[in-house]
């Protein structure tokens, strides 16, 4: 029994690379690629996950639920987390800072704030 995932790309036989290309002498066939592990989640390479998402997207997006509205990015919730690499340069400024990325306002961090993957301005 084989580990090996198949890429799920539809066309992922048709690409005449020489990996893809098996069997003896004869009966040789392009095949779908298979590898234990996949680079691109369900894909080999990005020609294949383009051509499934070219197939499949629209059936996707119907099954799982397609947006039917405008979602809004508040300011309330516009809050990133910055860093300034030319620190040295800027005397007084904060290295780490908060940037609301609709008002623009800043507000100095902590370095352990900045680390700290649950420490946020924004509302949830
Ligand atoms: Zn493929």
């Amino acid at each position: 029994m084989s580990n090996l995932k198949l890429c799920q790309g539809p066309k992922c036989h048709t690409y005449n690379t020489q990996d893809r290309l098996k069997g003896m002498k004869g009966s040789k066939t392009y095949q779908t690629r298979r590898r234990s592990k996949l680079l691109y989640g369900e894909f080999c390479d990005t020609r294949c996950y383009s051509a499934w998402l070219n197939k499949y997207a629209t059936i996707a997006v119907d099954h799982f639920g397609r947006l039917k509205k405008v979602k809004h990015l508040t300011e309330q919730n516009a809050w990133v987390k910055n860093y300034r690499w030319d620190y040295e340069r800027n005397n007084g400024e904060a290295k780490h800072y908060y940037l609301n990325t609709i008002t623009r306002e800043q507000r100095p961090l902590t370095e352990q704030q900045y680390d700290d993957i649950n420490y946020t301005l924004n509302e949830r």
